[in-house]
Order: C-alpha cells, then sequence, then structure tokens
C-alpha cells in the first residue's frame, strides 16, 4: 500500500509527531462504541435511556445503581491492546512519537506501554472516593454487586471518567493542547471528529502534517495531508514494518 509508505516517510521525517485517536482504535480491540448505532440501541432497550443520559452527571446522582449497571457492563471490558496500540507505543519508544491524545477510556495505550498519554474523557482504571478522595483501582470496584462503597468512609466510588455534563479537565486540555501545538505531524485514527470539544482541538495544529485514518469520511478530509480509509490496526502495523 502506498498510503503506509507516504506515512512511514512522513513519520521518518518527523522531528515532533503526535497522535490523536477516538473511539475506533478501541473497536479494533472488541470495544463497542457507544456511540455507534447498535450502541445507541442497545442502551435504549436495554437501560431505558440513550447512553448520554445513562452516562451522565444527573442520572449518575439520581439512579447511581442504573449508571453503574451500565457502566459495568458496558464500558468495563477484558479487552486487550492491538496492533495500533502496539505500533503506538513502539513509536514512542524509539523516539519517533511525543504523545498519544485519546478520547478512550479503557487504558490500552498504557497496558501497550504508552507512557505519555493525555487521556481526556479520563479513565476507568483510576476510581475515588467522593467524600475523601481516596483512590481506588478497577480492581476494588469489582468486587461490589452494583455501587462501589469506599472502605474508610462509606462513600461512594466513582469512575475517575468524564461523565455527560461534567467538564473537560483542565490539565489534560492544556497539555493536549500544548503537544498539538507543538507537533510538526498529527496523526489522527478512529474518530470521525465529530464529537466536540476534543475535536476542536485539532484547530491547535497549525502544520499542514495532517494523516486521518479512519473508515469513514472525517469533519476535516479537506485539509489532510494523506487520508487512508482503512482499519487502523492493520495500517500501524504495515507502516511498523515500513520503518524497520
Ligand atoms: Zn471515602
Amino acid at each position: 500500500m502506498a498510503q503506509t509508505e507516504q506515512l512511514a516517510k512522513l513519520i521518518k521525517q518527523s522531528s515532533n509527531a503526535v497522535f490523536f485517536g477516538g473511539a475506533g482504535v478501541s473497536t479494533e480491540s472488541g470495544i463497542p462504541d457507544f456511540r455507534s448505532e447498535k450502541g445507541l440501541y442497545s442502551a435504549q432497550e436495554v437501560y431505558g435511556y440513550p447512553p448520554e443520559k445513562l452516562l451522565s452527571y444527573s442520572l449518575f446522582l439520581e439512579q447511581p445503581e442504573l449508571f453503574f449497571r451500565y457502566y459495568k457492563e458496558n464500558l468495563i471490558t477484558t479487552a486487550k491492546p492491538n496492533p495500533a496500540h502496539f505500533a503506538l507505543a513502539e513509536l514512542e519508544s524509539q523516539g519517533r512519537l511525543s504523545a498519544v491524545i485519546t478520547q478512550n477510556i479503557d487504558g490500552l495505550h498504557q497496558v501497550a506501554g504508552s507512557k505519555n498519554v493525555f487521556e481526556l474523557h479520563g479513565t476507568n482504571h483510576r476510581h475515588y472516593c467522593m467524600k475523601c478522595r481516596t483512590e481506588y483501582p478497577l480492581e476494588y470496584t469489582l468486587g461490589f454487586d452494583v455501587i462501589p462503597i469506599c472502605e474508610k468512609c462509606g462513600g461512594i466510588v466513582r469512575p475517575d471518567v468524564v461523565m455527560y455534563e461534567e467538564q473537560l479537565n483542565n490539565k489534560v486540555i492544556s497539555a493536549a493542547i500544548r503537544a498539538i501545538e507543538g507537533a510538526d505531524l498529527l496523526i489522527v485514527g478512529g474518530t470521525s471528529l465529530a464529537v466536540y470539544p476534543a475535536a476542536g482541538l485539532l484547530d491547535y495544529f497549525t502544520d499542514d502534517n495532517l494523516v486521518l485514518i479512519n473508515k469513514g469520511t472525517t469533519n476535516r478530509d479537506t485539509r489532510a495531508q494523506l487520508i487512508i480509509n482503512e482499519p487502523i490496526g492493520e495500517v500501524m502495523r504495515a507502516v511498523m514494518e515500513v520503518l524497520k
């Protein structure tokens, strides 16, 4: 594929590449996109609300049982990193990639070995007590039937993810913006760039070297230097072969 060779060339020439990824990066690990048509349908069918409501802060406060049920059954998985995650971790260790910015909460980039990861929507690997702020790992929360309770104070232990109606973490956003502003190559994968405000981050990239890897079209196709409409795992695996 000539496109993967082109991408490999751009990565070689770059001195500060950054990756920005969306749900499509995780779906190749078998994690369903809850914003997909199927995800929307099953949320409504099984839980009586769309995902935006089930994952909202107001529903969390009013019906925590329902929130945790949906969350546990749909956002906690035993999925493993796919070739895209491993390729990005490898590129970082080779000094070819400076940061990964992700909209996913599954922590799979770190599992694959990436170190500098900005998780715009938080992570399901971290939890904390809403009363005393004690932090707990994912494993602790799995020991509860529905609502995880703090062993120190009895407060509710919530996931460190950004729920609908909540603000994104300012520190994470600022760091992501700095990474994008400083990049000379931005590789965007697995997102149609439809979800704001995360998608607006792309406006901070002023260089020409924008690469879009997505199965469908995106909002920024006209700005891209290179567009690859193939599964990102295959694309990145092929790129790593060229870079060997
Ligand atoms: Zn507590």
